[in-house]
C-alpha cells in the first residue's frame, strides 16, 4: 500500500459496495449518472420487484380516513398519487396511522422521503441575531426568515 501511495488514505471508490445513487451522498451532492461514472463511482438502476399482492389500487381509490380503510389493505399495493409507483403498507406501518388517526399516504416512501428532503433547511450558516437577546448566532436560517431563532442560553432557558 505504501508502495502505491494508498497506505493513510481513505477506501478507494471500487470497493465501496453500493452506487452513487443509492447513497446519502447522492442527497446532498446529486450528480448525473453520466458524472458519477466518469468520476468512478458505480450507478444502479433501479428497477422496483414485482410486488405479490391481491390488487393494486390508485391512491385516488384509498379511503379518506384510516379509520375506513380495511386490514386487507396489507394485501394490496397502491399506486403513488404523484408517479404511479406502487408500494405496500406494511403492518407495523398501518398500526401507527390507525394509532395516530393519520390517513394512509398516497405517495411512494422514497417520493415521501424527497419531500421531507426538500424541506430541510439549506446547508449553509448565516450570521443573525439571537432572537430574544441580540446576540450574534450563526443558523442555517437566513436573517429575513421570521422564524425566531435563539441563541443556545436563551433557548435553554425557554426550553428548561
Ligand atoms: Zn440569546
Amino acid at each position: 500500500m505504501e508502495k502505491l501511495g494508498e497506505w493513510g488514505e481513505y477506501f478507494p471508490k471500487d470497493v465501496c459496495p453500493f452506487a452513487f445513487n443509492e447513497t446519502i451522498a447522492m442527497e446532498y451532492f446529486p450528480i448525473t449518472k453520466e458524472e458519477a461514472l466518469r468520476r468512478g463511482y458505480k450507478w444502479r438502476e433501479e428497477e422496483d420487484e414485482p410486488l405479490d399482492v391481491k390488487k393494486i389500487i390508485a391512491a385516488s381509490q384509498l379511503p379518506e380516513t384510516v379509520a375506513e380503510t380495511p386490514d386487507d389493505v396489507l394485501n394490496w399495493a397502491v399506486k403513488s398519487a404523484l408517479t404511479g409507483r406502487p408500494f405496500r403498507i406494511t403492518k407495523q406501518e398501518l398500526q401507527f396511522y390507525r394509532d395516530h388517526a393519520l390517513p394512509i399516504p398516497r405517495l411512494h416512501p422514497e417520493e415521501r422521503h424527497t419531500n421531507r428532503l426538500k424541506r430541510r433547511p439549506p446547508r449553509h450558516l448565516w450570521k443573525r441575531a439571537c432572537s430574544a437577546c441580540g446576540k450574534e448566532i450563526e443558523s442555517t436560517f437566513a436573517p429575513e426568515r421570521k422564524e425566531r431563532v435563539l441563541c443556545e442560553n436563551c433557548y435553554l432557558q425557554e426550553v428548561y
